[in-house]
């Protein structure tokens, strides 16, 4: 007899949409968390409009829960020929999450559907257990069974080791949170930066998290250079790469930094973590264990944008994993194939930009830069409203990329 219907591993966007699908539909689930909550994770907190969409189809505000939205994007190729283009339809081209309180708020919704959550609870190992399930061990307690196991874990997974999830493009990504004094404020406010940077395939950028400018009118100009904002209002800036280039990556990030005038402001973190994108035909299930999120590579491998990937996968995971519990075992076969379905076009499609902006980051940043035309083309794959696959495919576009890619 299992524990549960369904375990889900990490509480991170993936585990918590998981979890919250599956106690909706009627599973008895458990939530199981390595970190005390709220936790930090390394991110630039950016969600696109898939995300924005996911978390109000979850019930969820998702503007309540920004710190900020930006309506303004500059872009520069490795700190030259700046261009700033602003959107004038009320939408934003972002909107900034703290991930602490953005991943609480996903836990919470999970909670309110009736999942049983757990936090620091380390999952040492997943395993068969035969007829009962899947035995689930957790370090310094007993093992927990469970008829169907969804592994959201991140990056360094264990239910991806015991699945077999193969990646072939490893990234690391560097980020610090600046503490934002008023003037900086004031020049960042609704507005973020990308850099097109010098390391191949690599770009940095610049998040704004605060919901005002905090420049204090009138204030003497040594006030407004070191006054502050509330704690938690910061910059988040970070740089993003292959792993194979980290000492370049880091020297990067640290010429990045020096650049914004930034390199002195006090930093509530600075830390880096891995992004993982799966190879192909990688697997994301075996038996009755599926893997959603990082732990299942699915990210965008161009723009390493990947809380919509996991909001959106760990929703079939959570769906799969209930009815397979409730008594329809097809539904674990079929997972595989939806994940090919919504997400296998949009990693090729990822895969072929990230290629030629790797060989040629200056035509990237003519095309963003070219006009009204180009950046209404972009805050369109940014809304969700049309896909970089579907663009690849326009008549002309497929052999000028497949040209420029030679
Ligand atoms: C520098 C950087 C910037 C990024 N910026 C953006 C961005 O702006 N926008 C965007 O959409 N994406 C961004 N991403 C990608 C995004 O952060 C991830 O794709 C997203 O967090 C994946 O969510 P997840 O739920 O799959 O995994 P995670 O968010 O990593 O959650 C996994 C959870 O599992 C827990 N866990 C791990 N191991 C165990 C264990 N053994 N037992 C129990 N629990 C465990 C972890 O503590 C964690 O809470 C960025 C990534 C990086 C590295």
């Amino acid at each position: 007899m299992a524990d549960f219907d369904v375990v889900v591993i990490g509480a991170g966007p993936a585990g918590a949409a998981a979890a919250r699908v599956a106690a909706a539909a009627g599973a008895r689930v458990c939530l199981l968390e390595r970190a005390v909550l709220p936790r930090y994770k390394t991110c630039g907190g950016g969600l696109v409009g898939m995300s924005r969409d996911q978390i109000a189809a979850a019930g969820l505000d998702w503007a309540g829960l920004a710190r900020a939205q930006v309506d303004a994007l500059t872009m520069t190729l490795d700190g030259r020929l700046k261009v700033t283009r602003r959107r004038r339809d009320g939408q934003p081209i972002l909107a900034m999450v703290m991930r602490p309180e953005f991943d609480a708020a996903l836990v919470d919704a999970a909670k309110a559907a009736g999942a049983e959550v757990r936090t620091a609870t380390t999952v040492t190992e997943v395993r068969d257990a035969g007829a009962d399930g899947v035995a689930v061990a957790v370090r310094g307690g007993p093992d927990l069974v469970a008829s169907v196991v969804v592994g959201a874990d991140g990056t360094s997974s264990r239910a991806a080791s015991y699945v077999g999830v193969r990646c072939d493009q490893v990234d690391v990504g560097l980020e610090g949170e600046f503490r934002v004094p008023s003037y900086l404020a004031a020049r960042w406010e609704r507005r973020m930066l990308l850099d097109w940077g010098p390391v191949p395939g690599s770009y940095g950028w610049v998040f704004p998290k605060f919901r005002r400018t905090g420049a204090a009118g009138g204030a003497k100009e040594e006030h407004f250079r070191t006054s502050f904002g509330p704690e938690g209002d910061v910059l988040t800036v970070g740089v993003i790469g292959s792993r194979d280039e980290g000492p370049a990556l880091r020297a990067y990030y640290e010429k990045f930094v020096a650049s914004l005038g930034i390199a002195d402001l006090p930093r509530q973190h600075d830390s880096g973590h891995l992004t993982r994108v799966r190879a192909g035909d990688s697997p994301v299930r075996r038996g009755r264990v599926l893997v959603a999120g990082d732990a299942a590579g699915l990210l965008d491998p161009w723009t390493r944008e990947g809380i919509s990937f996991a909001l959106r996968s760990g929703r079939l995971a959570g769906a799969a994993a209930a009815a397979a519990a409730g008594g329809d075992p097809a539904a674990l076969g079929t997972y595989p194939e939806r994940v090919e379905a919504v997400f296998g076009s949009e990693l090729a499609a990822g895969r072929v930009l990230l290629g030629l902006y790797s060989r040629r980051p200056d035509l990237m940043h003519t095309m963003m830069s070219a006009g009204p035309g180009a950046f209404g083309l972009f805050t369109r794959i940014i809304d969700g409203r049309s896909t970089i696959a579907r663009q690849l495919r326009r008549p002309g576009v497929t052999a000028t990329v497949a040209a420029l890619s030679r």
